[in-house]
């Protein structure tokens, strides 16, 4: 069976797809249908944190969907109880609401910040403040506030009072606020944007700006959290702490789960029941996922691995740098990794792949990095060598 040309004719045409038909994986390696083997430095787009074949989380999942995969909010479930508490607890909040993707988490921080503006001034019409090159999502509301005016402009009109300001760019930010502004909402590393970490003093200063008008501080770390950048949460790194975070990808490491969580403060003055839900999400199966990735993360240490090996990437890649012109730039956090090219990057990505390596990119010149969390010291030597050749040949 030729899958490439069935998904061509039946799959909406809405991704220009790698021709590679990927079969299974096994730790860090994907196979494809004709069984050959890829080092993987995308784990599904950040996804894939623990890598493939996980035997534990694997006979997780199949002891919960053994006994029930889904009941509904109206009732109460242990995968969920148990799950929201250990989130909470990893990412020092107070309150989560399951949702099934990165784009509902966000939608329901927007509704968080509306109605905690609402409640206390019954107007309805507060502004949030985002970050050009942001990207959080493909829903309106997530679409409204992704700082990318291609992806918005034929489904415009948005949900409306949405500023645009640049990101690292604090006085920027001071400008556009003013007080109808219910959020400031940005990636505390931002991913498809072309991998730019905060600035130190900028996202301080947003927190404390945030603080002074009591706005809230909504970060995105769907992509960047989950131990991604050597810590937990991208934001811990800079000692300071959002109102509400959005969380997916790598929580379910690869079942579709996300979250956005919020202090006690927020939860208490904004979403009441009737105001928010959702028929799947934070379902017995998804939040079994979920309860294995964080076990899992505190058993192997996997963020202290990240933060041990992020050397090791990161002077790879200077290397690699140092070695071909085409390599303009290195920037990232952690497993978070770009290399900037000043030629276009879809030959050297088709180059890696021929040679057995997944690379993706963030932007037409852009290489992306986000390999599973579980990669080691060989893995890093392994890419830099395919990826070396892969830049010569391109
Ligand atoms: C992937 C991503 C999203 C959207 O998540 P989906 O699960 O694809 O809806 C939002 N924000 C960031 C930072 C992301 O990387």
């Amino acid at each position: 069976m030729d899958y490439k040309e069935l998904g061509d004719k039946y799959i909406l045409h809405t991704y220009n797809r790698y021709p590679i038909v990927l079969e299974r994986g096994e730790g860090v390696r994907l196979y494809d249908d004709k069984g050959k083997e890829y080092l993987d430095f995308a784990a599904g787009i950040a996804v894939y944190a623990l890598g493939y074949g996980n035997k534990a989380f694997n006979d997780a999942l199949k002891k919960q969907i053994d006994l029930i995969m889904h009941t509904s909010n109206l009732y109460y479930n242990e995968p969920a109880c148990l799950a929201a508490k250990e989130l909470c607890e990893a990412s020092h909040m107070d309150r989560v609401f399951f949702t099934n993707s990165g784009t509902e988490a966000i939608e329901g921080a927007i509704k968080t910040a509306r109605k905690y503006a609402y409640l206390k001034d019954g107007s309805t019409d507060h502004n949030i403040i985002a970050m050009e090159h942001s990207f959080h999502g493909r829903s309106m509301g997530a679409l409204s506030v992704t700082g990318n005016a291609h992806y918005r402009e034929a489904f415009e009109p948005g949900i409306g009072n949405v500023r645009f300001a640049t990101y690292n760019d604090l006085e920027s930010v001071k400008k556009l606020v003013d007080d109808k502004t219910c959020a400031v909402i940005m990636e505390t590393v931002q991913g498809e944007g072309g991998i730019y970490p905060a600035e130190d003093d900028f996202i301080k200063g947003v927190r404390k700006l945030c603080d002074e008008k009591d706005i809230l501080l909504i970060l995105d770390e769907i992509q960047c959290g989950m131990g991604r950048t050597g810590y937990m949460f991208a934001w811990e790194k800079y000692g300071v702490k959002p109102d509400v975070v959005t969380m997916a990808k790598a929580i379910g490491n690869g079942v579709p789960v996300g979250a956005f969580a919020m202090t006690e403060k927020v939860a208490e003055h904004s979403l009441v029941p009737g105001d928010h839900g959702t028929t799947y999400g934070g379902n017995p199966f998804a939040c079994a996922a979920v309860r294995e990735v964080l076990r899992q993360f505190e058993e192997s240490h996997v963020v202290e691995h990240v933060k041990e090996l992020t050397p090791s990437l990161t002077k790879a890649l200077e290397e690699l740098k140092e070695k071909h012109d085409n390599v303009c730039d290195r920037r990232g956090a952690g497993f978070m990794q770009a290399l900037e090219l000043t030629v276009p990057c879809a030959p050297v990505i088709k180059k890696a792949q021929e040679n057995g390596l997944i690379v993706i990119s963030a932007g037409a010149n852009i290489l992306r990095l986000v390999p599973p969390l579980v990669i080691e010291a060989d893995d890093i030597c392994k890419m830099q060598e395919i990826l070396d050749k892969a830049l010569t040949e391109a």
